[in-house]
């Protein structure tokens, strides 16, 4: 069954978290205005699944039970699933800033892979769980959070050396029918309008510290779970244009003793195999994080261009602004042409599934980690002052300066000065307010921080087929230039003159020449 965003909104009233805003209790998820914002970004997903012209990249056929599923819920099977994943991320993103689902979609196909690692390995049944489990989920077509960044306390120290243990989520107790789990997820994004959390493991562990190596699904309700949580997007904000209608909260997750029945554990104590989750989930999110940034980026484009016309400029003419314009669209269509190659160059995993090319993937999310700040500046340039000296939207229906303002603050004659400030406030809510630094520092953090991607480009370029290849051309003279003295024993340049061995020397030669 594919629910629609109303659908979606009322099957959270089946559930009842223990949800705190702002120091307060939230006594129902559904109908709470400083969420609304968020329940509407996730609702893009349901309904643009019902939208005939989205369907192709909105749906999908699950491999492993034939039947038809959101894409925010598919497991990929080939490099065409990637690239419908990354244009429908960018398309429910450009609707709603973000739409949260997309990173359940990571974690199912990050444990998908997983599970069945572990399996092999260690003669587990996790696979077979997480299978059952998925399809449930995909069945009721639900919305799964993900619990994976733990509060980590010292950064400097491991899980096992933390004063609280509570700072990374572990498992307390193994009980017969399942485990017992404890601990703090400190960024989850749409937490209190999600059905179930996925728990995962932020980082590798060793083996001192399998009992961190967990991960599991929790009901949002479930006995000893607390969410505290920022509001979603700036609801209730006249001046937010676009975050009063669309936003996604980020809430701490707190585990107090929470069990968790063997059916829903997919990874207890397994290090190796939970660190090879934490990657797996990475690389799908970081490539699903590039078409996320590409939505944001189409926002800014179009806004952009908007506000240039408001302004009585033309892109055309005016070459610095043109200018601008391009840096911009490089910057979006070149990170995501990171996330097309990715998904072109993906490779098939034991499990059946297929993963997005790892260095395409982070060295996409590491292009728009660091130039979300360029796409700010840029809507900032061609703005201009505008977008922080506007008055607020209460001065629209002022009679005293309404008309007065408007004669004067407007750009271009044809284009009344209402619809100027319109877009003024667009760039304002999604470039300088707090919600903008939100997009800001969930392009920067959101996925692991830049260091975490640079490691993964490191660890996964094939540098040395370059050094080779460089070698190869030093050996075959390709490079040489007279001056190049080859390794290869016998030769001492290309065309492979005779070095005379010490032996061949006569030694009163060699005498001679040295007293000379
Ligand atoms: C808006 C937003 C939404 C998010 N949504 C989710 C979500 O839904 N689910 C989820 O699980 N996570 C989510 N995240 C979390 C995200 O994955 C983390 O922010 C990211 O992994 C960085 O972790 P941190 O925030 O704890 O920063 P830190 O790990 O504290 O990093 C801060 C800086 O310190 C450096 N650093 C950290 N540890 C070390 C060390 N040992 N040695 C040297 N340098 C170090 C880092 O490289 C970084 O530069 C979200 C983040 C944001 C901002």
């Amino acid at each position: 069954m594919l629910m629609s965003a109303a659908d979606y909104r009322e099957s959270l009233r089946a559930y009842s978290p223990r949800v705190f805003i702002n120091g307060k209790r939230v006594t129902s998820v559904a109908d709470e205005p400083l969420l609304a914002p968020g329940i509407a970004g996730v609702g893009v997903t349901y309904d643009f699944a019902h939208i005939d012209a989205h369907k192709p990249i909105m749906t999908a056929r699950q491999g492993t039970s034939g039947k038809i599923v959101n894409r925010m819920l598919h497991i990929n099977e080939t490099a065409q699933d990637l690239l419908s994943k990354l244009e429908a991320v960018r398309l429910v993103c450009k609707t709603s800033g973000c739409a949260q689902r997309y990173l359940t979609h990571d974690a199912l196909n990050g444990i998908f892979q997983a599970t069945k690692l572990a399996d092999g390995r260690h003669g587990t049944d996790y696979s077979q769980r997480f299978l059952a489990y998925m399809h449930d989920i995909q069945d009721r077509d639900l919305t799964l959070g993900v619990a994976m960044t733990d509060a980590k306390g010292d950064r400097s120290k491991r899980p096992g050396q933390q004063l609280n243990r509570d700072v990374y989520v572990h498992i307390k107790e193994h009980r017969k029918d399942g485990i017992v789990i404890r601990g703090t997820k400190a960024i989850v994004t749409g937490a209190p309008y999600m059905h179930e959390f996925l728990v995962m493991p932020c980082r590798t562990h060793t083996p001192e510290d399998s009992h961190f190596a967990v991960c599991c699904a929790v009901p949002c309700d479930a006995p000893g779970v607390t969410i505290v949580a920022r509001p979603a997007g700036r609801s209730g904000e006249a001046a937010a244009t676009f975050s009063a209608k669309y936003g996604q909260s980020v809430g701490v997750v707190m585990f107090d003793d929470v069990f968790v029945p063997h059916e829903r554990v997919f990874m207890a104590g397994e290090t190796e195999e939970a660190g090879f989750l934490t990657t797996s989930y990475a690389t799908h999110h970081r490539h699903s994080c590039i078409g996320a940034r590409a939505g944001f980026g189409d926002l800014l484009i179009g806004a952009g261009a908007l506000m240039i016309e408001a302004n009585g400029l033309d892109a055309e003419r005016h070459g610095h602004i043109r200018d601008q314009m391009v840096e911009l669209i490089t910057i979006t269509e070149g990170f995501y042409a990171c996330g097309v190659a990715s998904s072109v160059y993906c490779t098939t995993d034991p499990a059946g599934s297929v993963m997005p090319d790892a260095v395409f993937s982070n060295i996409g999310k590491l292009l728009l980690a660091t130039k979300i700040y360029d796409m700010h500046r840029i809507a900032h340039y061609v703005s201009g002052g505008l977008i922080v000296a506007l008055p607020g939207p209460d001065e629209d229906h002022n009679p005293e300066t309404k008309a007065s303002l408007a004669a004067v603050m407007g750009g271009r004659a044809d284009i009344p000065a209402e619809q100027r400030a319109e877009v003024a406030r667009f760039i304002e809510d999604l470039t300088i307010s707090d919600q903008a630094g939100w997009y800001s520092v969930i392009s920067l953090h959101g996925g692991g921080s830049p260091e975490a991607m640079k490691r993964e480009i490191w660890r996964n370029y094939p540098v040395m087929e370059k050094v080779e290849l460089v070698e190869s051309l030093l050996d075959r003279g390709i490079l040489d230039q007279g001056q190049r003295v080859s390794r290869q024993p016998g030769r001492c340049c290309a065309t492979g003159c005779e070095v005379p061995t010490p032996h061949q020397i006569p030694e009163k030669a060699s005498i001679e020449r040295s007293a000379k």
